[in-house]
């Protein structure tokens, strides 16, 4: 210590500087200047330090008044030294100098008396530090704002802990309906699936402790009770030093790719299960089409060499007939399967007695009941019941069932037909139930509710099959639903037996007698000129000679133009035409033939080769009167031939 005062004085006072220039603050004494209303107005830079003009920017600020260095400086800066200067109260504050672009943290206090009005001002440039503040509350509130509003789950969790998560997005919380306090640290737990939860948070846990990014799949419970399912990822976030400071999941609802994808493995599945149907179909067909023909093809054989041999001709006939028809009904049973399934048959309903249907079908499987030396009882309701509906294709449901009983059941079996009338219930009206009972060799339980399937049949049961496609029990169930009606199977399985049982709705209302007028009695026609086109001469000279057997006049064309020329010379009354013809088609030839005057009144019939609904459009547009279905059955000609109102000539 120095004991001169001037020393001392002189000592401390550079102590003082010293310190002033060495701070790394900025420091400044400044003295404020006041106007007559005593308001401060500006203020004088008594000393700066070394480290001020870095702080500000402002150069060789000593001496000079901050008016004169920044004019336009806030006037709340010369207000709050002001009041310093007054009062004496120091202050600590952080603000912006906007002439200055600068923010500050400013420590103030007066030094003195009041009436020195001086002030000394630490402070120090933070802009930088604001800045960057800022930026950081700009990202977290840009980070937040997405988070909440992605359609995922977020997360965040702690590095160093076994998943504690501290925070979730609003998502999460909309979804699980819970607030953050419940959710944090393994409060999350909860939402999992019980029986997930376990495998799910032991590998998560694993994943958190060793530092690697997770994933995985799994139910989680939403507000409502429901379990939706979600596919979950985190990422952990490494600083520069390959430390883990944060771990960050999303769980993404994945519940409808997941049906969508369950969905499109059942369809795959269904789709393989139909084709391979499909080819066994297709196998199947070719060679039960095949079958036929070979037989048909000796029995051609025979007729040339049969020469008078009529019981050879004749065998041979009836076989070649048999033939013939089952290849038929094979193919119109597929005709009426392609039909339903393009919503394309309709149903010729009329009031039909259910006994007369029974008599049909039990009519026509006889021979093969028979056959099989099968015995077979029908039990019908007492009285008559009626049922609003197609009588062929009730009959052909009938006699489906009737056939597949005589053959899936070993020789000398027992068949029983049973009908009986339920009373009507409530919201379900009254139905006859129609039972098929066979003692047959069953159906294994697991096929039961694929046996209506088009093309199913039971492995087993092919043997028997004899020359069906698996399409029959379809085609039935088909037509009884066009009737309103159900069809179940039952069997107990192999080596039990089967029944097939059809419900029908019945007209309630009571019986009437059937209209017998609509009966066929009519005697076919045979003092006719009929002209037969067909492009296959087989066709038409096999037709030909049908016709002319039955006592008509017939000639023959082979395509459209020759059909126009032949009909002019020779004026039929009836033109039976193939549609798809060489030169002129068949629907052109119709159309040429009715705009001649001789050709208005002749009957035209168109002959095609597909019964479809379409085809028939086709040929009334064009003028055809009737529409045949090939092969024509002579029968069903001989009725149109025998119902024609034909103009004589
Ligand atoms: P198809 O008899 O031409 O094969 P269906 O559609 O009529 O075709 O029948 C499908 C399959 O259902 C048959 O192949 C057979 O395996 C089984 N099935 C039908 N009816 C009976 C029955 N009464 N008893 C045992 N199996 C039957």
């Amino acid at each position: 210590m120095n004991s001169n005062p001037e020393e001392a004085l002189r000592e401390s006072e550079e102590r003082y500087r010293t310190l002033v220039d060495s701070i790394d603050q900025g420091f400044c004494v400044v003295e404020l200047i006041f106007d007559e209303r005593e308001r401060p107005v500006d203020y004088r830079f008594l000393q700066v330090s070394p480290s001020f003009e870095k702080h500000t920017g402002l150069r060789d600020a000593q001496g000079k008044t901050m008016r004169e260095l920044v004019p336009q400086l806030e006037q709340w800066w010369f207000e709050t030294y002001g009041d310093i200067a007054l009062t004496g109260a120091a202050k600590r504050f952080q603000n912006r100098a906007e002439h200055l672009n600068r923010w500050f943290d400013v420590y103030a206090f007066r030094i003195g008396e009041a009436s020195r009005r001086q002030v000394a001002i630490l402070f120090n440039d933070i802009t930088d530090r604001k800045l960057s503040d800022d930026k950081l509350r700009e990202s977290e509130e840009r980070f937040r704002n997405l988070a909440d509003n992605i359609p995922q789950l977020a997360w965040i969790a702690d590095a160093g802990t076994d998943g504690e998560v501290h925070w979730f997005n609003k998502t999460w919380l909309d979804y699980t309906g819970a607030t953050i306090e419940d959710m944090k640290g393994s409060g999350w737990r909860a939402v999992h699936h019980p029986d997930h939860a376990d495998r799910v948070i032991q590998k998560f846990g694993r994943h958190v402790q060793e530092g690697m990014d997770w994933e995985d799949t799994f139910p989680l419970r939403g507000k409502d009770g429901q379990y939706r399912w979600f596919l979950s990822r985190m990422k952990v976030i490494r600083d520069e030093g390959g430390k883990v400071v944060r771990i960050f999941g999303t769980n993404t609802d994945v519940t409808e790719e997941r049906q969508t994808a369950e969905q499109l493995r059942r369809l795959t599945a269904e789709l393989s299960d139909l084709d391979r149907r499909k080819n066994e179909f297709l196998a199947t067909l070719a060679h039960e089409l095949r079958n036929p023909l070979a037989p048909i093809r000796n029995g051609l054989q025979i007729l040339r060499l049969a020469g008078d041999n009529a019981a050879a001709a004749e065998q041979a006939r009836t076989m070649m007939e048999r033939q013939l028809e089952q290849m038929a009904r094979l193919i119109d049973d597929l005709m009426d399967v392609s039909r339903i399934n393009q919503g394309k048959i309709e149903l010729k309903r009329e009031r039909v007695e259910l006994a007369k249907v029974v008599e049909g079908a039990v009519e026509t499987s006889r021979p093969l009941i028979e056959e099989n030396g099968h015995e077979l009882t029908v039990t019908l309701p007492p009285g008559p019941v009626f049922v609003d509906g197609d009588p062929t294709r009730l009959t052909q449901v009938l006699l489906n069932l009737l056939n597949n009983a005589a053959k899936y059941t070993a020789r000398g079996g027992r068949i029983d037909l049973r009908a009986e009338l339920t009373s009507p219930e409530r919201e379900r009206p009254a139905e006859v139930v129609v039972s098929v009972r066979d003692a047959g060799i069953g159906i294994p339980v697991d096929k039961l509710p694929t046996i209506f399937e088009m093309f199913s049949q039971v492995e087993g049961a092919l043997a028997r099959s004899q020359g069906g496609l698996g399409i029959g029990l379809c085609l039935v169930k088909r037509l009884v639903e066009m009737h309103g009606g159900q069809i179940e199977a039952h069997s107990a399985g192999p080596g039990t037996g089967s029944e097939f049982v059809v419900r029908l709705p019945i007209v309630v209302e009571q019986a009437q007698a059937r209209n017998i007028g609509d009966d066929d009695t009519r005697s076919p026609r045979a003092d006719l000129r009929i002209l037969v086109v067909d492009d296959n001469r087989d066709t038409a000279s096999s037709s030909a000679m049908l016709l002319k057997m039955m006592g008509n006049d017939v000639r023959t064309a082979h395509d459209g133009e020759a059909a126009v020329r032949v009909a002019e010379e020779f004026r039929p009354q009836v033109v039976l035409c193939d549609i798809g013809l060489p030169k002129m088609n068949g629907y052109e030839a119709c159309r040429h033939i009715r705009r001649q005057p001789w050709g208005k009144n002749m009957i035209l019939v168109a002959v095609t080769g597909w019964g479809q609904d379409d085809d028939k459009r086709k040929a009334e547009e064009a003028g055809f009167d009737r529409h045949l279905v090939k092969p024509v059955d002579p029968q069903a000609l001989m009725t149109l031939l025998a119902g024609l109102n034909v103009a004589k000539a």
